[in-house]
Order: C-alpha cells, then sequence, then structure tokens
C-alpha cells in the first residue's frame, strides 16, 4: 500500500495545479473542489481512455449524452424516491449530523449498513459505546431517513408540481433513452449505452477530498443483454474492468474485488462486485461497482411511463425485456487512486525528488522541451519542435532555470518525457529524450521524436 498520507496528496495536488478547493477565496465551501490546469487534463485522459475503451473500441457500445434535469417521475420509476436514503442521526448536544450506520460501526464495528431506522435507533439508545465524535454525548435524536436527491424547481413559481431533481446517477438517462437508441441507431441485443456526466448527491458525510463529494462525475454504462446470458456477461464486464485499472498503471497489489452479501444488495441488483483500492486513508474503497441489475429498470419504466420497452429479437422470433449489466466508475475517485498509487518521494544522487510515476496516458503533460539555454539558436529549434508536437497532446515548453530543475519540476507534474535540444543538436539535429521513471537518456533525431513519442504514449 502506498504511504502518503491525505494532507500531503491534498497539499501536493494544490501547490501543483491538480485540485483546488472550490471557492476558496471565500473561505471554501465544505466537499466542492475544482480542477486545475493539470487535473483537467488528468482526468479527461481518465474520461478519454474510458470512452476509448467502452465505445470507440468495441462495435456492441454507443454512446449519449442526456440532460442532469430530468421528468420528476424518472425517480419515481427507479426507486431513488421511496429509496434512495441515507440513515441520518441528529445529536442533541452538538446539533451535528452524522450518517447512523457509520457512527455506529465505528463505535461498535456492528456492520450496520441496511438496517431499519428503528433498529439503528435502538443500538444508539442501548450501546453506550456509541457516542458523539465531537463532545461525547449520548443524546440523540431517533435516526430518520434522509433521501440524497438534491431538488430544485423548474420555472419560476416554486411549488409542489415544479419539483425537479437534480440526477444522482447517469444510468437513469440510459433506460429512458432505451428504446430512442434501439429505433435509431442498428444495435441488437447484447449492445451497451454509455454516458459520462456530472451527478449529483446531498451526502451526509462528504469527505476523503475528491473520493466522495455532493457533485462528482459518473462514468456508467448499462449492457442489455438475453435474459438467462446475464451471468455470464456480468463475469466478462468484470474482467474485463478489472483489465482497464490495470492498463492505467494501478499496481495490482492495490486493487481488490468486492462481493456484495445477498442480503446488502441495492433493490434491483441480483448480484454486484465492486472494484475497490486501497487507499492509505480510508482502505479498500469503492472506485467502481459492477452490477446486475436485472430487467428491473426497463420494468418500472415500462410500468411508469406506459411507453413498451421490449426488445424483438427477429431471429428467435420474439420479445423479451432485456437484463442488464452495468459498470459503473467514477474518474474522480480514479484519478485520486492513480494519484496516490503515483506518488513517490526518492533520493537520486543525495537530493530528493517527487515523482508522479503516471501511465503516460494519463499524464495530464506528455513531454516537456527545454532548450539547454535560452540564446539562439538553441532556443529556436527548440520552440520549432515544441510548436510541431503540440496540438494531440500538452506539451509543455519550459527555459527557465537549471535543467535539473526542469527535470524536477516534470517529474512532480507527472510528465513521462523530458525532451532536451542543446548545442550538439545544432550539428547532429539530434536531441534526447529522458524518461522520468528510471531517469535514462536516449539520443534521437528530432525527425524521429514525434513518432517515438507516440509509440511510447500508446505503448
Ligand atoms: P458509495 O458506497 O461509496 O457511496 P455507491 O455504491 O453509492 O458508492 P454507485 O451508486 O455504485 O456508488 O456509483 C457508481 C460510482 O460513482 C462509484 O463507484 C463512485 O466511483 C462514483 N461515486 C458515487 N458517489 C460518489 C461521490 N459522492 N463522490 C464521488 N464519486 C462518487
Amino acid at each position: 500500500m502506498s504511504q502518503v498520507s491525505m494532507e500531503k496528496i491534498v497539499a501536493f495536488c494544490k501547490r501543483r495545479g491538480f485540485v483546488y478547493q472550490s471557492s476558496e477565496i471565500y473561505g471554501g465551501i465544505r466537499s466542492s473542489y475544482d480542477y486545475g490546469p493539470l487535473g483537467v487534463e488528468m482526468k479527461r485522459n481518465i474520461k478519454d481512455e474510458w470512452w476509448r475503451s467502452m465505445v470507440h473500441a468495441r462495435d456492441d457500445v454507443v454512446g449519449i449524452d442526456a440532460a442532469i434535469i430530468m421528468h420528476p417521475r424518472v425517480w419515481a420509476a427507479s426507486g431513488h424516491l421511496d429509496t434512495f436514503n441515507d440513515m441520518l442521526v441528529e445529536s442533541r448536544t452538538s446539533g451535528r449530523r452524522y450518517r447512523a450506520d457509520h457512527l455506529i460501526e465505528e463505535a461498535t464495528g456492528i456492520d450496520a449498513e441496511g438496517m431499519s431506522a428503528e433498529e439503528m435507533t435502538r443500538i444508539i439508545e442501548e450501546d453506550e459505546r456509541v457516542k458523539d465524535p465531537v463532545d461525547g454525548g449520548r443524546d440523540f435524536a431517533p435516526v430518520r431517513p434522509f433521501n440524497l436527491m438534491f431538488e430544485t424547481y423548474t420555472g419560476p413559481v416554486k411549488s409542489p408540481e415544479n419539483i425537479a431533481y437534480l440526477r444522482p446517477e447517469t444510468a437513469q438517462g440510459i433506460f429512458t433513452n432505451f428504446k430512442n437508441v434501439l429505433d435509431t441507431s442498428r444495435v441488437k441485443v447484447p449492445f451497451g449505452i454509455a454516458q459520462i456526466g456530472k451527478s449529483f448527491r446531498n451526502e451526509i458525510t462528504p469527505g476523503n477530498f475528491i473520493f466522495r463529494t455532493r457533485e462528482f462525475e459518473q462514468m456508467e454504462m448499462e449492457f442489455f443483454v438475453e435474459p438467462g446470458t446475464d451471468e455470464e456477461w456480468h463475469e466478462r464486464w468484470i474482467e474485463e474492468r478489472w483489465r482497464w485499472y490495470l492498463g492505467l498503471g494501478l499496481k495490482e497489489e492495490n486493487l481488490r474485488r468486492y462481493e456484495h452479501p445477498k442480503e446488502k444488495l441495492s433493490h434491483y441488483s441480483k448480484r454486484t462486485v465492486d472494484i475497490e483500492y486501497n487507499f492509505p486513508f480510508a482502505g479498500w474503497s469503492e472506485l467502481e461497482g459492477i452490477a446486475n441489475r436485472t430487467d428491473y429498470d426497463l420494468r418500472r419504466h415500462a410500468e411508469f411511463s406506459g411507453a413498451n420497452l421490449t426488445y424483438f429479437d427477429t431471429a428467435k422470433n420474439e420479445s423479451y425485456v432485456p437484463y442488464v449489466v452495468e459498470p459503473a466508475a467514477g474518474p474522480d475517485r480514479i484519478m485520486l487512486a492513480l494519484l496516490v498509487d503515483a506518488y513517490h518521494e526518492e533520493e537520486v544522487r543525495g537530493e530528493q525528488r517527487v515523482v508522479l510515476k503516471l501511465h503516460p496516458r494519463v499524464a495530464p503533460t506528455k513531454a516537456a522541451v527545454f532548450p539547454l539555454t535560452r540564446k539562439e539558436p538553441v532556443a529556436k529549434v527548440a520552440r520549432e519542435l515544441y510548436e510541431d508536437l503540440k496540438g494531440d497532446y500538452r506539451i509543455f515548453y519550459d527555459e527557465s532555470g537549471a535543467i535539473g530543475r526542469r527535470y524536477r519540476r516534470q517529474d512532480e507534474a507527472g510528465t513521462p518525457f523530458c525532451i532536451t535540444v542543446d548545442f550538439d543538436t545544432l550539428d547532429d539535429r539530434q536531441v534526447t529524450i529522458r524518461d522520468r521513471d528510471s531517469m535514462e537518456q536516449e539520443r534521437i533525431p528530432i525527425k524521429a521524436v514525434r513518432d517515438r513519442l507516440k509509440d511510447l504514449i500508446s505503448s
């Protein structure tokens, strides 16, 4: 397990422009973060990698981009209005609110997830170990369910008929478009619909930096299959997704699969397996859930909307409601895992260096170009090389400071390759490429840099 502390990662992310506290000049707002120049590149790379593997590299998945505000009936059909709750308990001594299951589990070790409000209230009342973490008080209001959906109003009138919700998951925009996609693109079961976008949950206790926030992004894919083939497809997707994380460069020893116990499955799920990462500050935590959602969602939407959401199988000459296998991941959490996994402090020839050993595919900047000196014509050759390379990826040009310092800055930013133009370049038209991790340098013709970089990044 990586040993980097949360404080270190948060400070590092701010210092290097990965992630800032939102509205910082106003004192910040809890649980909201902004992605800076390096962070936005990295998160985009994660999303692009997901889209590439889920949509572009396959021929059985198409994409959509649905609205965040949907018809409120969607959330009645999906079950979110009734069941998308966390159990909330308020301490009467400090006025603080807590997730009751977390409070119980931390104090007693009892796994309270999935218990009813009454059961939790009883444990809190009877078990002396449960105390308000702030002031040690034992005076709690009864536990009550708290719906995590953010409410808003559409139009100028704030009346109950105008209540709308910010989507708490992207999945429902896929189910409600099932028929549209079926009718307008040439898909045949088994096929999937993928979407990346913002979701919102009014989490009672957000925390662990970008791991759990109230506004976050999701990358979800609903894969529609013939009933009876769902268990096999579920297995295939678990494997597929596992390999994706390894391909991003996460260390296998920091990843594991977690099988949800049967009695704790969500109301729609027949089986769910999470892919978890071993965070140094939070232990094993979910990056992605892969669920067999059965035909629950399509059936419910058919029932609530009156639409026909069956699939007609021309080969078999029969109609059925497809089952759904859903890999649902979060790029914010994945980014945190990648940062933690990649962060290293090393000693090199008596000097400390911080290096982010990110896979080139997710690294925010793919290469930096340095002229050894600011003087012409060395600088001119370097600028020309930079102009030639930029466009396909983010390339950084830096001519200030000693070359060692420039390397160090790029090591910290996770830039996998530094290309230096020196005095010899003027004669031999060659440059050096330095590898971030091994720090080895290779000399190659300027003309070959573009192709070499492409190979290095995609390998
Ligand atoms: P958790 O149990 O951690 O609350 P969940 O099981 O409710 O997560 P899902 O509903 O399965 O999460 O959502 C799929 C993915 O969306 C999660 O694996 C995670 O990567 C991401 N996600 C969910 N909630 C948040 C959040 N509050 N902040 C950041 N990412 C989130």
